[in-house]
């Protein structure tokens, strides 16, 4: 029988990678849960899952090699030096992924393994970036939803040329090509969200239904959102800075009506309220853009001292099948 020419050809390697901070009770399911999901697809790609231990605290990083013994061929472990942030551990998986492919998602299983395989179909369709967006958000409570939509609303209007989803976080998958590209840029606190739309390429989407948190609770308090939509917005372009003209030109408005109100108005002395109210409205419009200038500055701080966003510790890959 003449032998079968395919089979010396080697798989692609999808990378999956999963930043987890304190994450003890979900190493093992996610790792379970993900590969029994990708079962169907193990003819065509061979598996590459990159934990990233964001410097957790509880006993997340023995449980991962926990899982590497289980796993050798499959399981590549990263440990930062310290917990740096979800944009840092992707960061680090993605300098390290080895993959043809890659994806990124969150390893709460709230992105479901299964979407992977619509992101690689859309791949294989030649899309160089799958990004995953969500349906509904039916699984947030109401405060997220709102500042969720705001929040992805403000970064649509200071988008400019680039193309953003809305609902779309970090799951997303790009090809070798278009992470060697991104990988390339000189950026050293990049925004995956952004910086994934900035390099372009043949972007295709996937909606999914996000699901709730498998297990633990979530790491984003209100302050951690607020600087983390606050680094976004304004790493994305300087259009910030140029709103503080038409912050003026309100205030300057603002100002001539109370002119107009204080050479017309009537009852002047009870226009004193209106006046404290103006007080307080121009200093917290100064306030605001002396804020936005901070974050301006706080973003040249951080790309002059050209300091990494995260540090790799340890990195233990996967084993070669041969
Ligand atoms: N995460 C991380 N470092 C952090 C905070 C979070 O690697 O400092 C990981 C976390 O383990 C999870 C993902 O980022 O896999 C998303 O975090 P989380 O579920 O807490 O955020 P939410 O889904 O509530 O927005
Ligand atoms: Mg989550």
């Amino acid at each position: 029988m003449p032998e079968d020419k395919n089979k010396n050809i080697k798989k692609p390697l999808l990378s999956v990678i999963a930043p987890m901070y304190n994450e003890e009770g979900l190493v093992e399911v996610y790792c379970n849960t993900l590969i029994a999901e990708l079962e169907p697809v193990m003819g065509n790609y061979s598996l590459e899952v990159l934990l990233v231990d964001d410097g957790s605290k509880d006993s997340t990083w023995e449980k991962m090699l926990e899982m590497k013994k289980v796993y050798p061929h499959n399981i590549t472990l990263i440990k930062l030096s310290r917990n740096f942030g979800l944009e840092g551990a992707v960061n680090a998986g993605l300098k390290k992924a080895a993959g043809d492919v890659i994806v990124a998602m969150d390893a709460d299983l709230q992105d479901p393994p299964s979407v992977i395989i619509k992101l690689l179909k859309k791949y294989e369709e030649g899309f160089d970036v799958v990004v995953a967006k969500r349906a509904k958000r039916e699984n947030d409570n109401a405060f997220k939803r709102y500042s969720a939509k705001l929040y992805y609303y403000i970064l649509d209007k200071l988008s400019g040329k680039l193309t953003l989803e809305n609902d779309a976080a970090n799951f997303r998958l790009l090809s070798r090509k278009a992470l060697d590209i991104l990988n390339s840029l000189p950026e050293v606190n990049p925004v995956f969200r952004v910086t994934v739309p900035f390099i372009g390429t043949k972007t295709g989407v996937v909606e999914y239904e996000r699901d709730k948190r498998y297990a633990g609770k979530t790491k984003y308090k209100l302050a951690s959102m607020v600087r983390y939509a606050l680094n976004s917005l304004t790493g994305i372009s300087v259009e910030p800075l140029r709103k503080i003209f038409y912050l003026m030109l309100i205030e300057f408005a603002a100002s001539f009506v109370l002119l107009l109100l204080w050479l017309f108005g009537e009852k002047f002395y009870k226009d004193v309220y209106i006046i404290l109210f103006a007080i307080t409205v121009s200093s917290a419009l100064i306030l605001l853009a002396i804020s936005i200038i901070a974050e301006y500055i706080a973003q040249l701080f951080l790309e002059t001292k050209k300091r990494p966003i995260s540090i790799i510790y340890d990195y233990i890959p996967f084993e070669k099948d041969n």
